[in-house]
């Protein structure tokens, strides 16, 4: 398994990790097979969509706070509950193809790690299938 930290910059945030997650792929001596992408937190996430243009994962986040507004009478004492609720709406993890040692993704797709309490330090976690 391969870990890396990202450094998240606000409370939400979308970084793009897919060239973090495919140097881990080289480390791992993956030629053919799929990775697990696995984000071991309670509060971010990991999802793949568009890199071309930033605004896709602007407004991703847009709507995500449309959907799980930052209060809402929640019951959780942290307050941090809309984060531990897009977290689970987004997944903790995702399963990439990997073909002559690379990750197998479409021409406009990216790793997004997602901040939804930021901003942290954060680990994100690669192991071959
Ligand atoms: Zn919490």
């Amino acid at each position: 398994m391969i870990e890396f930290t990202v450094a998240t910059r606000s409370r939400t945030d979308f970084l793009d990790v897919t060239g973090e997650v495919q140097a881990a792929v080289k480390e791992l001596a993956v030629a053919d097979g799929v990775v697990l992408v696995f984000v071991p937190h309670t509060t971010a996430a990991v999802t793949i969509n568009e890199g071309a243009d930033p605004d896709v994962v602007r407004d991703i986040d847009m709507e995500l706070g449309k959907i799980v507004p930052l209060s809402d009478g929640y019951h959780h004492a942290e307050g941090n509950s809309a984060a531990h609720i897009k977290t689970s709406l987004v997944g903790s993890s995702e399963l990439v193809i990997v073909s002559g040692g690379r990750l197998v993704l479409g021409t406009w797709q990216k790793l997004w790690f997602c901040e939804f309490d930021g901003p942290r330090q954060r680990r994100v976690t690669v192991q071959a299938v």
